[in-house]
């Protein structure tokens, strides 16, 4: 317990530190790119305005980045709204399986209940997005995946994202949901993705954890309170509880 305050006290700090930087920072590149198009479309010099284009470039991928920073920070808002979380994921299904290779199995086990979560649809499916992404690059040479949503103790619903690929060591788990920690070759991971998915899930009330074994594979799992409220939309699973008004 003592051993999870600490991470949770040190996630704390980063979090403010990264959501003052990321903010100062965002200032900065709305001047640079102010100033860069200003350079582009007014110069006469063809070798100029590529040059300036080139900044344009460079702006957009840092304000990427910071933009992950904010979601990680507390300086991005979420709007909760009662979502299905099965929805969510079969909405999701196809999306997601283009995300990876062919080699790549991919089953999703819904629950048989509804599962009512107060929720930022588009940022839970970033946070699916980026656990998918990851779960590919630790599969190289192929694997499985698997997604599940089931009804877990407490009133939460849980996401399970699980893969049978590489593993992470003791040292890495520690550090995962810190923001830029990767392990990825430079330009090719940012290590954004599971500090972002931290900060959004911290959003929802919710917790997200994983068990890994080098060599046999990785589980993540994301616990969030269920709603009260149904879903705007109207539910059309058809849940006897609700049909009668319960
Ligand atoms: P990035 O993917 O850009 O490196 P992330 O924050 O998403 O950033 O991930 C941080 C690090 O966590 C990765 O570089 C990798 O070492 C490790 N990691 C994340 N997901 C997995 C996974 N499913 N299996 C093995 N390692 C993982």
């Amino acid at each position: 317990l003592e051993e999870q305050l600490r991470h949770a006290q040190k996630m704390e700090a980063i979090g403010t530190l990264a959501g003052g930087i990321a903010h100062d920072f965002n200032n900065l590149l709305t001047v640079i790119a102010g100033y860069s198009s200003l350079i582009q479309f007014n110069s006469q010099e063809s070798e100029v305005a590529s040059m300036a284009a080139e900044i344009l470039g460079s702006v957009e991928r840092a304000a990427e980045m910071t933009r992950s920073l904010l979601a990680f920070s507390r300086k991005q808002e979420v709007h909760l709204m009662p979502v299905d979380l099965n929805h969510l994921v079969e909405g999701l299904h196809k999306s997601l399986a283009r995300l990876i290779t062919e080699d790549i199995e991919l089953t999703v086990e819904l629950s048989s209940v509804p599962l009512i979560v107060s929720s930022d649809k588009g940022q839970l499916e970033q946070v699916l997005f980026n656990l998918v992404v990851n779960a590919r690059d630790a599969m190289p040479s192929g694997g499985r995946l698997s997604i599940r949503t089931e009804l877990s103790q407490l009133n939460h619903a849980l996401i399970t994202v699980a893969d049978s690929g590489v593993g992470m060591s003791r040292e890495v788990q520690d550090r995962v949901f810190e923001p830029f920690f990767t392990t990825k070759e430079m330009g090719v991971g940012t290590g954004l993705g599971l500090s972002t998915c931290y900060g959004i899930i911290k959003k929802h009330n919710g917790m997200i954890g994983l068990e890994s074994e080098p060599g046999a594979g990785t589980t993540f799992s994301i616990y969030l309170p269920l709603s009260e409220e149904l879903p705007a939309e109207g539910y059309a699973g058809g849940s006897p509880q609700w049909a009668t008004g319960n």
